[in-house]
């Protein structure tokens, strides 16, 4: 059967990009749509007053694996930019992840070993747990005060649930530290793109045919005629119609407004860490860039309960999605090698930008193994 492409993938985010790119690289023939009016998946960022507007959530890359920091940087330079989040708890100011700072704030202790004997208190109670949820894992390694200003209230807005519900694993992703460095990442690069993230994928996907405002499944055989195969980073529930179940996710919507002033909040990112407020955070977009346009964006950020209609934001891990995703992976792989699937869609995970590069990458491997790059075949035959 003659096919119009040798690729097809579903969904311009980074997970299909990066997989365009490398096939492209290799002069295979790729179509890359998205149901959305733009490329770039949660990434794609808006322009609003000169500011890059992170549409989908905040995004900054970090990661400590220099193959992949040397991989992106390919394709775009990044700036400076680090993360250090303020937490607002009822009006009182602290600073994340836990470090000294921190520490100074909520017991006006100036010392690592002051601290250390404080904490040491504070988890004293909670020593014998076994954490089973994130509860007793936040208590465990952090103790009461720590536990009841920063954690518990904003994680029940952020998951609509009671904390000892959640999964133990989900607080692993706060460091904790004896310094006064409020670096919210250990990993040894990070940054935003020079320019926004928009100027990534224009590099990444410069050689492949891109479709947007596009459903694949509006005509799922009539894409599936057209390209040798299919890569899908959609839903993966979605793609056998949901016929086992429905996977679920916590989403979010987000509220952006102009301001007319310099500077809003003095920082990228305040989270709001009392029940009360309804927003869990709020991104003055400016900040990642170092921005000093006259006005100012930012965007509350809204936890709420995924429903068919609005966008999953974030996989819920725990016993019951992770099995039924298994069986919907065993149904995935015992599909005709014409399907793949990747991204953190249809793999179910929460994956950073990093994780969703290397895993791109890796299928990229596996699926060019032993075909040499374009760029190489032009050379051996000049
Ligand atoms: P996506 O970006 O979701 O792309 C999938 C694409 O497929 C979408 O554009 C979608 O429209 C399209 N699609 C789905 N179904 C169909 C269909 N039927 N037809 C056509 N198109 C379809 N990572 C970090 O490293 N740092 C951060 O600071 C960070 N912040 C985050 C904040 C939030 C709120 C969230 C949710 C995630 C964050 N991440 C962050 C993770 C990051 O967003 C992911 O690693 C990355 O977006 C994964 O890319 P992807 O291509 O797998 O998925
Ligand atoms: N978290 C918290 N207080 C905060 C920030 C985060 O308790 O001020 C918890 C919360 O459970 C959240 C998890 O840490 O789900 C991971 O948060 P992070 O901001 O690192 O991840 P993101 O939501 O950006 O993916």
């Amino acid at each position: 059967m003659e096919y119009s492409y040798d690729y097809l993938i579903v969904g311009a985010g980074l997970f299909g990009a990066v997989f365009a790119n490398e096939a492209t690289k290799r002069n295979k023939k790729v179509l890359i749509i998205d149901k959305r009016n733009h490329v770039g998946g949660n990434l794609y960022c808006e322009n609003i007053e000169g500011i890059n507007v992170h549409k989908y959530g905040a995004h900054i890359f970090h990661t400590s694996n220099k193959e992949t920091w040397d991989y992106i940087n390919q394709f775009v330079e990044f700036n400076r930019y680090t993360n250090a989040p303020i937490a607002n708890y009822k009006g009182k100011l602290f600073n994340l992840p836990f470090n000294m700072n921190t520490f100074y704030q909520l017991w006006g202790v100036t010392t690592p070993e002051e601290a250390k004997n404080k904490i040491d208190e504070q988890r004293e109670p909670y020593l014998n747990l076994k954490p089973k949820n994130l509860e007793e894992q936040a208590l465990h390694l952090a103790g009461k005060d720590i536990y009841e200003t920063l954690i518990k209230e904003y994680t029940e807005k952020q998951w609509g649930r009671p904390a000892n519900q959640i999964p133990a694993f989900i607080i692993n992703r706060l460091p904790f530290r004896f310094t006064f460095d409020n670096n919210y990442f250990s990993d040894l690069y990070q940054g935003i793109p020079i320019g926004g993230y928009n100027k990534l994928f224009d590099n990444l996907l410069k050689d492949a045919e891109v479709l947007t405002n596009v459903d694949y499944f509006e005509n799922k055989m009539l894409f599936d005629e057209l390209a040798e195969k299919v890569l899908y980073t959609g839903k993966i529930d979605t793609f056998f119609n949901y016929k086992l179940g429905i996977l679920d996710y916590r989403s979010l919507h987000f509220e952006t407004s102009i301001h007319n002033t310099p500077n809003y909040q003095g920082n990228a990112v305040v989270n709001y860490t009392d029940k009360e407020t309804p927003y869990t955070r709020i991104i003055e977009h400016k900040h990642f860039e170092f921005g000093n346009q006259d006005k100012t964006v930012i965007t509350k950020e809204f936890p709420h309960e995924f429903s068919k209609d609005n966008e999953p934001y974030y996989p819920i891990n725990n016993q019951d999605n992770n099995l039924l995703y298994s069986s919907y992976r065993y149904l995935a792989d015992s599909l005709s090698h014409k399907f793949l699937f990747g991204g953190r869609l249809a793999d179910y995970k929460y994956y950073d930008m990093d994780d969703t590069i290397e895993a791109a990458l890796k299928l990229s491997n596996t699926e060019f193994n032993g075909q040499i790059l374009y760029s190489e075949k032009l050379q051996v035959e000049i």
